[in-house]
């Protein structure tokens, strides 16, 4: 399916922002000219009116913290019941309301994409928290606007996290929680999956707790720990970034030095931080989590033991004092499959990829579910396109008619497993006129195809006259549920043996006919000519045939066996008719 205009994914959050689009059928987070993904959520505004985003603002918010604009997510949404978060920058004094300031991050990651894929974009997918109402849900989609991008859909966080670590496909009634610890704000939501989506059961959380109190709470210790003094905002800012770094580092190493050349005139800050340290430091912090997640379990009526799994979202959840605390309160590994800092921003893009049609659902993948065939003589399956052949496709095979004189040929269009027509489902019927003619006379083709998308057509071709018929299956032969798909071939299974035996039955029955058939007329026209006991011995093979074909247990075997029973004891009846044939055919030479 051709994607005219893509729909990009954005996370666009507290601290980092993300985006990106579905390419090719996979979904990609796209990466700015420095080769970061990750786009801190920060605008500095100076004075001149230049306006700067991403990590460039934050360099400058340590020089010009009034008009360097950060968290400015916060100022859109906050908890029901929380106090009003004041920033260090006025943003009003600033000329810019909150929906502008996250436009300009929005433009920002807009611009990211158009380089990176070097087209227009005007479509996007964006996340924001489960807790957020409809006011703080209608001012993100009007940030979206203000940047130039058409909201199609404000999708959840955590909604979107489980999508990214694929537990779309999880099985009604589960439930999972997702456990989101970034850099200021930490959310635990507890989702549950009803009719193929999503519930958010519960939510809760800190909107003041996140890696940044760490950082600061480590820069302190630091700070003390090197006995220098500090003073100004500059060595502060430093002291954070250099906070921010050890700690990142220590959630793969089990020390860092943390070196500050000049850090107070000619004096360098080295300071030694071993992994023990920071859990000690961070210990109480991550611990608030714990209360938080108990509470979401208690409004959902839930216990951990109810959970079929635990995400992990957020920078911060890659220390592992986290990734323990975690286990700890819910009694169990969480999952760590995916980048828990990405983890939101691959589902909005997946989000994104399935309304644009660019990702499909895994059902729909491009192959037939079912095979497709035709009813033929006996009421059989004939199998033309087998189950799970890849569209477009194309397949086709020659019939005849199966009895003298037939004016025309039925064709039942079928989808199943089944080796008889009537277990399967006919999507449809065509009559194939012929001229009237001995049996085996006609010579029809029937020919299927199947388009990209997954409309069947079905091409009946009289060979001798060269007319055709088509017939064009509306539904889908490749859109079919799940669930159907899934109970056809189950029972294809459970059958399978019961459907060959009907299968082999079937064949040999119409051969039985055939056979009985050619004996009586060939026994009529040859009367007195054979031996009785040889009669005899036709007639007793002949009699087992009916026996065996009406006895009520259809015994396919046994019937096959009489049959060449019966076969077998007409040798020599087989050449005496070509004997008399010949003798008629000279005699009528002679006379
Ligand atoms: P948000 O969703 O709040 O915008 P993120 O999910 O991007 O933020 O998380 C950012 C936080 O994650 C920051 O505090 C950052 O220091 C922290 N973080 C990122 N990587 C690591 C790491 N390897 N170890 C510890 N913390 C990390
Ligand atoms: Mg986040």
């Amino acid at each position: 399916m051709a994607t005219a205009s893509p729909i990009l994914g954005i996370d666009l959050g507290t601290t980092n922002s993300l985006v990106g689009v579905v390419d090719s059928g996979f979904p990609i987070l796209l990466a700015d000219a420095d080769g970061a993904r990750l786009t801190p959520s920060a605008v500095h505004y100076a004075a001149d009116g230049c306006v700067t985003v991403g990590a460039a603002a934050v360099r400058q918010r340590a020089i010009d913290p009034t008009r360097t604009v950060t968290s400015v997510k916060r100022l859109i949404g906050r908890r029901a019941g929380e106090a009003e978060w004041k920033p260090a920058y006025d943003l009003k004094a600033l000329g810019k309301s909150p929906a502008e300031g996250s436009a300009d991050i929005l433009k920002h990651l807009k611009a990211i994409a158009e380089s990176a894929l070097e087209t227009e974009v005007s479509r996007a997918v964006i996340t924001v928290p489960a807790y957020f109402n409809d006011a703080q849900r209608n001012e993100t989609k009007r940030a979206g606007e203000l940047a130039g991008l058409t909201v199609e859909r404000i999708v959840s966080e955590p909604t979107a996290a489980a999508l990214a670590y694929g537990l779309d496909k999880l099985e009604e009634n589960k439930k999972i929680a997702v456990y989101d610890l970034g850099g200021g704000t930490f959310d635990i939501s507890i989702l549950e999956m009803r009719d193929g989506v999503f519930q958010v059961l519960a939510t809760a959380g800190d909107t003041q707790l996140g890696g940044d109190d760490i950082d600061r709470a480590l820069a302190d210790w630091i700070l003390r720990a090197s006995a220098l003094p500090s003073d100004s905002a500059i060595q502060h800012a430093r002291l954070i970034a250099a906070a921010e770094e050890a700690k990142k580092k220590l959630s793969a190493e089990a020390e860092f030095t943390v070196e500050l050349p000049f850090f107070q005139d000619t004096a360098n800050l080295s300071v030694r931080v071993q992994r023990s340290d920071l859990d000690a430091i961070a210990q109480p912090l991550i611990e608030r989590t714990r209360l938080h997640c108990r509470r979401a379990l208690l409004d959902a009526g839930l216990s951990a033991a109810d959970l079929d799994d635990v995400i992990l979202v957020g920078g911060s959840t890659r220390m592992p004092l986290v990734r323990q605390v975690v286990q700890d309160i819910f009694g169990r590994e969480p999952n760590v499959s995916q980048n828990p800092d990405e983890a939101v921003g691959l589902g909005a893009v997946i989000q994104a990829g399935i309304l644009s049609g660019a990702l499909r659902n895994v059902v729909l993948l491009d192959v037939t579910p079912l095979s497709l065939g035709i009813e033929t003589f006996g009421g059989l399956m004939n199998i033309i396109i087998p189950r799970n052949s890849t569209i477009p496709c194309r397949a086709g095979e020659m019939f005849t008619n199966a009895v003298a004189n037939q004016q025309e040929m039925l064709i039942r269009v079928l989808q199943g497993e089944r080796e008889l027509a009537k277990d399967n489902w006919e999507l449809g019927r065509i009559a194939v006129p012929f001229p009237p003619g001995p049996k085996g006379s006609a010579r029809v083709g029937v020919q299927f195809a199947i388009d990209a998308n997954g409309i069947l057509q079905v091409l009946a071709r009289d060979t001798a006259t060269n007319t055709d018929t088509i017939l064009e299956i509306q539904n889908s032969a490749v859109d079919v549920d799940d669930e159907k798909v899934e109970k056809m071939i189950a029972e294809s299974v459970d059958f399978a043996f019961e459907d060959m035996n009907e299968r082999i039955w079937t064949e040999a029955h119409l051969k039985s006919e055939e056979l009985l058939k050619a004996v009586d007329e060939a026994l009529e026209q040859c009367a007195g000519l054979v031996p009785e006991d040889e009669v005899e011995k036709i007639k007793v093979a002949a009699s087992e045939v009916r026996n065996v074909m009406q006895a009520e247990l259809h015994d396919a075997r046994a019937l096959k066996a009489a049959n060449q029973l019966l076969d077998d004891a007409t040798q020599q009846l087989a050449v005496l008719l070509v004997e008399r044939a010949m003798e008629a055919a000279l005699e009528r030479k002679l006379s």
